[in-house]
């Protein structure tokens, strides 16, 4: 490995020994990054990685809000402006009540190198609460994004930072959180994405980060000769992006065979009916166990999936969910390729012997880069004060994912050992603008 990034690395795990997300994030990246310090010195000279690795600024504070039974309750919310080299801050909000600082920083650096991908101009953020929607009612889940806002407005903008959902945040909670920044600033901007048709989101929003994750295993395995066809897949998760990726892969002739929540996991032979999961998990805001009630089989425990045979296996849910038990299972049973959905869903050895066992992986950076794109088109569209059709965004949406793809794949080509290693090419081609813009601002 390069000195500097070795050292950098060293420092930074002194610094943030408790962060274990953000440090199993920032190992994986800067590592990969090295033959790019190789041949660029000059990067040292002008501390470029250690300001990298350092959020521009971090903001926490105190949600209080009142239950529905008069009780006060207080959680604590985050909001990470990680970097603003290439635009504004640009990045989801999570509810749920494993988020810390440590996750909240591995989503935001993450998120500066997947907005570079995307060849939009956006910078990187991240943000979220230790606050469970689960079992909220409406009017709960109401007052505690009121709250969050009344302190976070003062933080955020159109052209300042833009966040948007994450899990536990999908188009209720985005609704209410821009209902409440609109009422205090007293103005109608794109300080929000993932907003309601009615008021300002972008047609293809809510599908764009599952269609996308499609849209680039389709261009990897088109690279091979190969398509989604007649293949068996895995979707892990039922939220927001799970379900879009089981309706494209579906859309481009794959039958979906299982998908799952955080208890377990349902596996039908006949192909998961989509509109009965969209009905249970869209609708009635239940538990996936629901389905089995009606179709198919539930298995408690949701690690379980992996064991499920498949040839694409698309984990959407969460960090860390795929481990090398997981792992070994998928390549045991013939899977071929894995595509993390969700922000770095496999653990750094499960993802090692993956590659090791030729199995193609999509890093969650570069697959998963369809939610925020669509995100930037929606900023673009509030900006111009016009709506593109379905139409447009999907093709536009579709040109990006294949541009990343390419990208990626040629950096891969560049600077890796292997020209399928999509983890190096992502975390290149994705600093590599990051860093130019950097050395062009100075030292800020
Ligand atoms: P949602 O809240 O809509 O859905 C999350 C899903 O994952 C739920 O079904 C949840 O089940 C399930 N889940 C959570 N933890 C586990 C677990 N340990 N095992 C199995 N399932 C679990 O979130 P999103 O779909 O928006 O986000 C999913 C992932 O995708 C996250 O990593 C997110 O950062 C990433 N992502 C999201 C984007 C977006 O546009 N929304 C864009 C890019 C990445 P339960 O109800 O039981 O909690």
């Amino acid at each position: 490995m390069n000195a500097y990034v070795s050292r950098v690395l060293e420092e930074l795990k002194k610094k943030n020994a408790h962060e274990k997300e953000f440090l199993q994030a920032a190992e994986e990246m800067v590592v990969s990054l090295s033959k790019v310090f190789d041949q660029h010195p000059e990067y040292e000279k002008a501390g470029l990685l250690e300001r990298f690795v350092e959020p521009e600024r971090v903001i926490q504070f105190r949600v209080p809000w009142t239950d529905d039974a008069g009780n006060v309750r207080v959680n604590r919310a985050y909001r990470i402006q990680w970097s603003s080299s290439i635009g504004p801050y640009k990045g989801g909000m999570r509810f749920h009540p494993s988020v810390n600082l440590g996750i909240l920083k591995f989503l935001a650096m993450e998120q500066t190198l997947k907005n570079s991908l995307t060849s939009l101009p956006m910078g990187g953020g991240k943000g979220g609460a230790d606050f469970d929607p689960h079992g909220k009612s409406d009017g709960e889940v109401m007052r505690f994004c009121q709250s969050l806002i009344t302190e976070l407005f003062r933080h955020i903008g159109a052209d300042l930072d833009v966040p948007a959902g994450d899990i536990g945040v999908g188009a209720r909670e985005v609704g209410y959180m821009y209902g409440q920044y609109k009422r205090i600033t007293n103005q109608y901007t794109g300080a929000y994405t993932g907003k309601g048709l009615s008021f300002g989101g972008s047609i293809g929003r809510k599908e764009a980060t599952g269609y996308g994750l499609c849209y680039f295993v389709e261009a990897m395995l088109a690279k091979q000769g190969d398509s989604f066809q007649g293949k068996k897949v895995v979707v892990s998760g039922s939220g927001n992006v799970a379900i879009y990726a089981a309706e494209k892969a579906m859309e481009l002739g794959a039958a979906v065979v299982a998908m799952s929540d955080s208890d377990g996991y349902i596996t039908d032979e006949n192909g998961i009916d989509l509109s009965l999961v969209k009905q249970i998990k869209e609708v009635q805001r239940g538990r996936i166990s629901a389905y089995a009630e009606q179709k198919g089989a539930y298995h408690p425990g949701s690690v379980g999936i992996w064991n499920v045979p498949c040839d694409i296996a698309l984990p959407c849910a969460t960090q860390n969910e795929l481990p090398i038990e997981g792992a070994k299972a998928l390549a045991a049973n013939g899977c071929k390729v894995v595509a993390e959905g969700a922000n770095m869903p496999t653990t750094p050895d499960a993802t090692t012997f993956l590659q090791q066992q030729g199995v193609l992986f999509a890093p969650g950076k570069a697959a998963n880069a369809g939610g925020v794109s669509v995100s930037g088109l929606e900023m673009s569209q509030n900006s111009m004060r016009l709506s593109w059709t379905r139409e447009e965004v999907d093709e536009k949406l579709k040109g990006i994912m294949v541009n990343i793809f390419n990208n990626v794949s040629k950096a891969a080509k560049q600077y890796a050992e292997d020209e399928n290693d999509y983890v190096t090419g992502a975390n290149i081609a994705g600093f590599q603008k990051v860093a130019e813009a950097m050395m062009a601002q100075g030292v800020v």
